[in-house]
């Protein structure tokens, strides 16, 4: 399989589209994404784990659309919550809920538990005309009692990565893509993209 011109991301999500964009810009491939397809639906995130949704969405947009297509899906998995919000990160807390509400039902869930292991993982699928791959990539840490920084998103307050003393919230975004569940997904993804 030779190297694409162009690759479709299934995401609307503006800060995604242009991470992936500046990054495959050396390699000489153009990115488009939902944004292109304004009409389009919103394909459903109903399977019972991240590797399923990315790789219906990835399936979804490349019989749409003919190209190249990656899918991501990530969730926080908690071992003493036997890895729940896992799949359901997005939505603990309820349909259309606030970042903060997950992050207040997650504390609330954990209460004084002392195992506070936790991991954040991701799954990017890849569907091309040959085959369908799938890239994971995962950070370990832990939960913390309380909230701390101000950046990122999502349960960045409260996720310390193992070896840090600072949240994900406290890091820059390109100390945390160095390490992060996202970052290490991606990375795999471009060595598989730069040696095939
Ligand atoms: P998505 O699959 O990237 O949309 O992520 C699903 C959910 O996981 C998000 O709504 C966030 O709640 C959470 N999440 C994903 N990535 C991160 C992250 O890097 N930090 C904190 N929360 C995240």
């Amino acid at each position: 399989m030779s190297k694409p011109t162009e690759l479709f991301l299934a995401s609307g999500n503006p800060h995604k589209i242009e991470e992936l964009q500046q990054i495959l810009k050396p390699l000489g491939i153009h990115l488009k994404s939902t944004l292109d397809f304004p009409d389009a639906p919103e394909v459903e995130e109903d399977q019972p784990d991240l590797q399923g949704n990315a790789l219906k969405k990835a399936r979804f947009w490349f019989e749409k659309t003919g190209l190249p297509s990656i899918a991501d899906d990530t969730g926080l998995e908690v071992e003493a919550l036997g890895g729940a919000p896992g799949v359901y990160s997005a939505r603990y807390a309820g349909e259309n809920v606030t970042y903060q509400q997950n992050v207040d039902k997650l504390l609330r869930e954990l209460g004084n538990e002392e195992n506070r292991k936790a991991q954040f993982r991701t799954v990017i699928a890849y569907l091309t005309d040959d085959d369908e791959y799938v890239f994971e990539g995962v950070c370990k840490g832990q939960i913390l009692t309380e909230q701390r920084g101000e950046k990122g998103f999502g349960y960045d307050p409260v996720f310390q990565p193992t070896g840090y003393d600072k949240t994900f919230a406290e890091l820059d975004s390109e100390e945390k893509n160095k390490i992060s569940h996202r970052g290490k997904a991606l990375e795999k993804f471009l060595q598989f993209l730069k040696t095939d």
